[in-house]
């Protein structure tokens, strides 16, 4: 096939815990995705989250993911020509968007809100991202130096964007037209959390464009991000991929799959003894492409994918399956 019509998908974990039934379906569709059109596949390890990575975590999702038959073409483990692939590594590629954003005056030190700025420091979840930001230090410091100085010893300023007015509008590949004036809904959001930092709006962003990644496929509950990340990829003169947000797994009471609603991790189902095909299976199934109790390898559904087939609704999961 002709490189440059391949479709590249990526698989980003997180490593700031285990991945459950929930991450995992999302990793299935977006593996079936580009595998089912015969494309290539990165695997990258999203760890800029201090404070919540857990040691261990980053190669137990690599394991467990193998372990469910998804594979990929290049990774931590792998190599490949788009190496480093642990965000950590990469900061080099972050700070050279920063300074690209900082000549073109898109961004702002800003000495507000804490809370804000640790949050942004990963993908945001439920709850973490309802925040609106006036624009309080929007032309208020001239230099960084000049923000820093109002700071006790210890603290930094962030870099925020500068988000224009208007509606931002893309088609998603599940969701149809969706279209927000981010300018209203949030303001200026945070970019970096010091000096030469990136959070993960900036992160995901400058990675997908330079792993040449055409199409991002996640749960929704990261849909609302994909505007700001729209008005970076804009704002760094780079090409967007094509996005596709699939509902999620919920509990039953409407939140996203976690802890709280038992113990659903695929480390512990398999040390339960449920196999991979098991897992895989209910996972179709909640997809509505195999019967209930049906047991499958991930490849075995390459000919059942089918978004047009994909019920709009969230799964809800009940422990008794
Ligand atoms: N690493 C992020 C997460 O696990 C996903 C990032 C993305 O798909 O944009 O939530």
């Amino acid at each position: 096939m002709n490189e440059v019509c391949r479709v590249v998908g990526r698989l980003a974990p997180s490593p700031t815990g285990a991945l459950h039934l929930g991450n995992a379906r999302s990793f299935l569709l977006a593996w079936l995705s580009v595998r089912s059109r015969d494309g290539r596949i990165i695997m990258r390890m999203e760890d800029l989250d201090h404070p919540k990575v857990k040691p261990q975590a980053a190669q137990q999702a690599l394991d467990d993911l193998h372990w469910l038959g998804l594979d990929w073409d290049e990774g931590p483990e792998l190599g490949g020509d788009n190496a480093p692939y642990v965000q950590t590594q990469r900061a080099g590629l972050y700070r050279e968007a920063l300074e690209q954003l900082q000549s073109a005056g898109l961004v702002y030190p800003c000495i507000c809100s804490r809370r804000d700025v640790e949050n942004a420091q990963s993908a945001p979840q439920e709850g973490e991202d309802a925040v609106y930001y006036a624009g309080t230090c929007r032309g208020r410091f001239d230099s960084y130096a000049a923000a820093r100085d109002l700071l006790p010893e210890g603290r930094l300023p962030a870099w925020r964007f500068r988000v224009a007015e208007g509606s931002i509008c893309f088609d998603d590949g599940f969701c149809g037209r969706c279209c927000e004036d981010v300018a209203g809904s949030r303001g200026d959001f945070v970019l970096a959390r010091h000096e030469y930092g990136a959070g993960y709006m900036l992160a995901v962003v400058v990675d997908d464009a330079a792993m040449g990644v055409t199409e991002v496929l996640r749960g929704d509950d990261l849909l609302p991000a994909t505007f700001r990340q729209l008005l970076i990829y804009r704002a760094l003169g780079l090409m967007p991929p094509e996005f596709v947000h699939v509902p999620l797994v919920v509990g039953p009471d409407g939140r996203r799959l976690a802890k709280r609603h038992g113990d659903t991790r695929i480390a512990a189902l398999r040390a339960a003894g449920v196999s991979a095909e098991r897992i895989i299976g209910l996972l179709a199934y909640w997809c509505g492409w195999a019967e209930q109790g049906e047991e499958l390898r991930a490849e075995q559904l390459l000919t059942r994918f089918d978004l047009k087939s994909l019920n709009p609704k969230p799964v809800v999961f009940t422990s008794n399956g």
